[in-house]
């Protein structure tokens, strides 16, 4: 029986930068994912479970790693997308959670909506129990630190992600940020967006990371299924079809992917991806600038 994980810590990447602490945590992580993934764990628990470790670490812009907007509040985006049953869950622009991955889930078991905002989503994820920041200025200290392109200046950006399929062979996908830097208040991305930053079906499962403007506006992660269902495309092919069209828009940024095969591709087109990756077949590696041939 076979599985597959990756996991990603955003596009942004700055080539001086010295990420032996994310490379570290990603090393960590994989392997724990390994783990769950090898003891039966569904692939939605996995990813859930990988985003919120990425979310905690501080090492990305996603949860504590986040940066304010313009006003100075950290609003957050995240969702989730079970590939079995096609539930989903996301949440936009909401400020001060510790794990805005939790809150879409949340929304995602829930059932009753796919997408809640702001100060709503907020309460909705207090009521289920989850956790919020009560000194933001403290929490979200990290941003300076981590090398996600470039610190403060506009367009600097940073996400995480996970991709799963389980020894069942069911697909989850997950995505969390916190945003470009220096966004305009109530600025969304791809992230929260199914579709745009996150995909999962019975075919493949898609976490995008990048200028989330253009993947928003290339349906980034649906368009990966949609050209493997449609046109018979391949993984490879469809992921780097998809990444040339963010191109043609001026965005740059990457994804990962795994189809129903378990076949792993995490093609970018930025200067570098934080990523790991482990399957029944291949050994847990972690990766940032170093291009994989697979
Ligand atoms: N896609 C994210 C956004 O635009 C940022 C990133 O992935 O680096 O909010």
């Amino acid at each position: 029986m076979s599985y597959a994980l990756i996991i990603h810590g955003g596009a942004g990447a700055q080539p001086d930068f010295d990420y032996t602490e994310q490379r570290k945590h990603l090393n960590e992580l994989i392997l724990t994912g390994q783990q769950l993934l090898e003891a039966g764990t569904k692939a939605v628990d996995v990813v859930d479970q990988m985003v919120s470790s990425l979310e905690a670490s501080g090492l990305y812009v996603a949860g504590k790693g986040s940066a304010p907007n313009t006003a100075g509040v950290v609003e957050l985006d995240a969702s989730i997308m079970d590939g079995s049953s096609r539930a989903a869950g996301a949440v936009a622009a909401t400020p001060n959670l510790v794990h805005p991955i939790k809150a879409a889930r949340a929304v995602m078991d829930d059932g009753q909506h796919v997408m809640m905002s702001g100060e709503g989503a907020k309460a909705f994820a207090m009521a289920n129990g989850l956790k919020s920041v009560n000194d933001p200025d403290a929490y979200y200290s990290e941003h300076e630190k981590h090398g996600s392109g470039g610190g403060e200046e506009n367009g600097s950006h940073g996400t995480v992600g996970a991709v799963a399929m389980d020894l069942n062979g069911n697909l989850a996908a997950g995505t969390s940020t916190g945003g470009t830097f220096n966004k305009r208040p109530g600025r969304v991305g791809d992230t929260p967006l199914i579709g745009a930053g996150t995909w999962a079906d019975n075919l493949v499962a898609v976490s995008c990371t990048g200028v989330g403007e253009m993947f928003i506006q290339t349906a980034a992660a649906h368009d990966v299924a949609a050209r493997m269902r449609y046109a018979g495309t391949t993984l490879d092919v469809a992921t780097r079809e998809t990444l040339d069209n963010v191109k043609k828009l001026g965005g740059d940024g990457g994804l990962i992917a795994i189809d129903h095969k378990g076949h792993i591709t995490m093609p970018y087109n930025s200067l570098g991806m934080k990523r790991a990756f482990v399957s029944s077949e291949l050994e847990a590696t972690v990766r940032i600038f170093e291009r994989e041939d697979l």
